[in-house]
């Protein structure tokens, strides 16, 4: 769990009762009621299931008076015998850990005569509602109205009687208190009605009576607090100044908290249209030294942690949480645990969620609600037998199809079998089962496995998929109609396809490789971006302009200024719409050829690439989009010069035509095209690669042949530190993070932090042309990948300096004397020898030491095809060719000679959301 997040801090109310932390849950109409307001248990179930982690509990409104209930199904707590039920609601949650607060309202002129026995609802005027068909109520006489407020005196003593810590009092929500402070349905001339002073009077009464009872009866820390609607619509209405005004009559007689009734935390006025400033900004910025020492509940579209958290940051003290409650019963956890949440249900769910009956139809809800036979492949029912074949693990699986879904996956018992595999294969069972997806996380530590179950799982997904075209008369090679085509699933294929598909497309995803993430996954540092929210938390000031700067400056001058301008504009906005998507980068790091850390990555500092991919792929499952693996795009066919679809061929080399109006190509670079390399950059022959098998440049020659025009190809980017046993990249997090580079004589050799270029150049120059990383405990400690390559066996460490250059044969006096100037160098933060100004994060003077062995190896293609800002390809004459679009690294020209760590990931997600979105446009148009 985030314990970071101030949504965890405790609240003292002005009572002295402490809530445990900021989270509320919203108070809402449920409609489990029995006929005559009595509890159900079914109630009880849908509030115990909810409480625990979050603070507090605010029990939907439960009205005072016989002629109250504003809906079918409302809670009463208009008699005694309505104590002993309301008590099992309060103890449900305070046995979980939450406050329990009860909400009390009557429903005045808002209630239908035939919820109170066909007699005539009250209010404070004789005037109706303003919609139609509304009754007109009968005006309170002044003796009623005393009456009336005894009423809601009864109601707090019983929610005492009940066991609740405090009791919310319903101002809102156009009920009985609100309407007697409007001028719009009160319009008495008695000491309740006329002035705004006298309009207030009835609120102040119910506060007053309700401080009275709880003095009496309860203990001294009983909450009250007041909900309010900020302004009503109506001439004459209740404007924003008038709330103001009440509430701070309210807050001098002593009030625990306010709750505003909005739809949403930050909703402007919804009387002075032209004004955007949120009113919560305009209550912060108004009240009082007195209102400001009553905390403030905010409430409406909180969905995920952000959400709340950007409640916080506007002023609210607490943040109540409403429809995504009902939908999360453990939504506190799971947002706590930075899960992304969609605002959905399940339509299978409802028992599982504890969602009672009557809210399941409940119009709010059932919006929330979603067919999980949703369209999409649909499959021959039936077992499915596949192998799973994976080093010693040989074996076989039932995998059993519904028409549309995935119902179980069983190993076929096997006495022969003599790898333990149980574990990885429940776990990942139970992974793909929930996905409904063969597209899930690898297990951690068994990821050859995985991946080969997953394999399985998705051919049984095939063949039956094939045999339902068949069982439906089709023929499964016959051609297929989509909107969109995405070629590629690394992270600018997958980014495109998401939004693609919500803006709207008919979108599949062709991979031709057996596993989804491309090179991506093999991101490591992390994404830039300049003038981020993430930046702005962390009080870190960049501006897109010094981005832009040093981007060109690294990549020699030679980026397209466009393209790079448009990157640069559109990072932070990218950097916000994977956190939408439930990616949050929200920690921020360096690398060469920068001045600022603006390298964004996962919470957690691991390498940005699988947490990424698993992200995008979460989001692609969610979605249905359909994904082909090994099959690969042979051809992109066009008619007059516009794309009409592709052609693919599967892993069976069955071809087939795929129809779309727009295709993506997200087919990454050429690293691991040795034949390509070399044509364009002789010298490097030989070179290994740390680029993935697929990297091979084939979308660059299917665009070719339509006429795309090429740029940069000689622009091949070696990383200067790779382990070249394994072709394995060492992260540059590791040298931002404050490693060196020494000689295998033990002495540095140049700025660490300079761009890959110039470090590779000068490592090839040193006579052995490899060189170490070397680094401490501390930049251990704060690189999840350092942990990743000691578990691969590529570290050498040792308790000091002098035993670690022992290790690595170096003459220990040389190693020390280096890391002693260096850290004098961190000291001063000054390198006199190499002129290194960045990531000089702390001396390395903490043991264990470590050091792996790098050199060079070929990492990414900066060349590639043409586009331009709307990311169509373009042709030799600039013109684009009408439904091809590109991005990710198979386009060339954003970095220009070199390009810098962390402008790859921004690279693909930047392009790859604005290729969905303009190849769903004018596929659709
Ligand atoms: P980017 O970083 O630009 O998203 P990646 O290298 O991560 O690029 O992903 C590109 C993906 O495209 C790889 O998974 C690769 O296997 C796939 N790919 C390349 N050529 C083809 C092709 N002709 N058909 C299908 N997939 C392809």
């Amino acid at each position: 769990m985030n314990t970071r997040t101030p949504l965890l801090n405790p609240l003292t109310l002005p009572n002295g009762a402490v809530l445990k932390n900021r989270l509320v849950m919203a108070p809402m109409t449920t409609c489990t009621g029995f006929y005559d307001g009595t509890v159900t248990s079914e109630l009880v179930e849908y509030y115990r299931a909810r409480a625990g982690t979050l603070g507090t509990v605010i029990v939907e409104c439960c009205f005072i008076d016989a002629k109250g209930p504003a809906f079918p199904g409302a809670i009463a707590i208009d008699n005694d015998n309505k104590i002993a039920g309301l008590a099992r609601i309060a103890d449900a949650i305070k046995s979980q850990g939450s406050t329990a607060i009860l909400q009390i309202y009557h429903g005045g002129r808002m209630v239908e005569p035939e919820l109170i026995g066909g007699k005539t609802p009250v209010g404070p005027s004789a005037i109706a509602a303003p919609r139609e068909g509304a009754t007109t109520p009968q005006a309170l006489t002044a003796d009623e109205v005393d009456v009336m407020i005894t009423k809601f005196g009864d109601a707090v003593n019983r929610a005492i009687k009940a066991g609740f810590d405090g009791v919310e009092l319903h101002g809102a929500n156009t009920y009985l208190i609100q309407q007697f402070y409007s001028p719009n349905s009160n319009q008495r001339d008695d000491k309740w009605g006329g002035s705004r002073e006298n309009r207030a009077r009835f609120p102040l009464a119910v506060l007053d009576i309700a401080h009275k009872m709880a003095e009496r009866i309860a203990h001294n820390t009983f909450i009250i607090g007041y909900r309010f609607s900020p302004e009503e619509i109506e001439v004459p209405g209740i404007r924003f100044a008038d709330t103001l005004y009440l509430l701070e009559k309210l807050a001098e007689r002593g009030l625990d908290y306010v709750h505003f009734s909005v739809g949403q935390l930050l909703r402007p006025s919804i009387v002075d249209t032209q004004d955007p400033t949120p009113l919560i900004d305009k209550f912060i910025a108004q009240r009082s030294e007195r209102l400001a020492k009553v905390p403030v509940i905010g409430v409406g579209g909180v969905v995920n942690k952000a959400d709340a958290e950007k409640g916080l940051e506007h002023g609210y003290d607490l943040v109540a949480i409403g429809k995504a409650c009902i939908a999360y019963p453990d939504w506190a956890d799971r947002v706590l645990n930075n899960e992304h949440l969609d605002l959905y249900i399940d339509s299978t769910q409802r028992e599982a969620l504890m969602i009672p009956e009557p809210l399941w139809r409940f119009s709010l809800v059932d919006a929330m609600i979603r067919e999980v036979s949703a369209p999409g492949r649909k499959y021959k029912a039936g077992v499915y037998q596949e192998k799973v074949e994976a080093e010693a693990l040989k074996l076989k699986i039932n995998v059993t199809l519904d028409t549309d879904r995935i119902t179980d996956i069983s190993m076929v018992p096997d006495d022969t079998l003599d790898v333990d595999f149980t574990e990885t294969f429940e776990s990942l069972r139970n992974r793909m089962l929930v996905a409904n997806s063969p597209h899930v996380d690898a297990i951690t530590g068994a990821t050859t496995q995985s991946e080969a179950l997953k394999k399985a799982v998705s051919r049984a997904l095939s063949t039956s998929s094939k045999e339902y075209v068949i069982e439906e008369g089709g023929n499964p090679a016959a051609p297929q109609n989509y909107d969109v085509v995405v070629i590629g699933s690394g992270g600018a294929g997958l980014a495109a396809a998401i939004q693609a598909h919500d803006e709207g497309a008919r979108v599949v995803i062709i991979e031709k490789m057996p596993t989804i993430g491309g090179n991506t996954i093999k991101a490591s540092v992390g994404m830039n971006a300049a003038e981020t929210r993430f930046q702005a938390m962390k009080g870190i000031k960049d501006s897109k302009e010094l981005f832009y700067q040093e981007t060109l400056k690294g990549g020699q001058n030679k980026n397209n200024p466009v393209l790079l301008r448009e990157f640069v504009e559109l990072a932070p906005e990218a950097i916000d719409w994977l956190a939408d998507h439930g990616i949050e980068l929200n920690d921020i790091t360096i690398t060469g050829g920068m001045s600022i850390d603006r390298t964004h990555r996962p919470a957690d500092r691991s390498a940005v690439g699988g947490y990424l991919i698993s992200g995008l792929v979460k989001n692609i499952n969610k979605r249905n989009i359909e994904v082909l693996l090994d099959t690969s795009v042979a051809e992109i066919l066009t008619e007059n010069g516009a794309v009409t679809g592709v052609k693919v061929v599967d892993e069976y080399y069955d071809s087939r035509i795929l129809y779309a109006k727009s295709v993506i190509v997200a087919t990454g670079g050429f690293s691991a095209n040795r034949e390509m390399v070399v044509k364009y950059r002789p010298e490097l022959d030989g070179f290994v690669t740390t680029n993935h098998k697929g990297a091979t440049g084939s979308g660059i020659a299917m665009l070719q042949k339509l006429g795309a025009d090429t740029v940069d190809m000689g622009e091949i980017q070696i990383h200067p530190t790779v382990e070249q046993t394994t072709s394995y990249l060492i992260s540059e997090s590791i040298r931002g993070g404050g490693a060196i580079l020494v000689s295998q004589e033990g002495k540095r050799f140049f700025n660490e932090m300079e761009t890959r270029d110039k470090v590779s150049a000068q490592i090839i120059a040193l006579p052995e042309k490899s060189a170490w990383v070397v680094f401490d405990e501390q930049v251990r400690a704060n690189n999840k990948a350092a942990d990743e390559y000691i578990a691969k066996g590529f570290v050498i460490s040792a308790p000091t300096v002098g035993e670690l250059a022992v290790k690595l044969n170096m003459e220990h006096t040389t190693l020390e004397e280096t890391l002693a100037r260096y850290n004098q160098f961190v000291v001063d933060q000054k390198d006199e020898d190499f002129g290194r100004t960045t990531a000089l994060r702390h001396p390395l003077n903490q043991g264990p030491f470590y050091a792996i062995r790098v050199a060079p190896g070929v990492h990414h293609t900066m060349g590639g095809v043409t586009i331009n800002t709307d990311t169509a390809v373009l042709d030799s004459n600039k013109q684009p060719i009408r439904g091809a679009w590109a991005a990710g690294e198979v386009v060339g020209g954003i970095h220009g000679a070199n390009r810098i760590g962390g402008n790859a990931v921004a690279d693909i997600i930047i392009f790859g959301i604005l290729a969905g979105r303009n190849a769903a446009a004018l596929a659709r148009s």
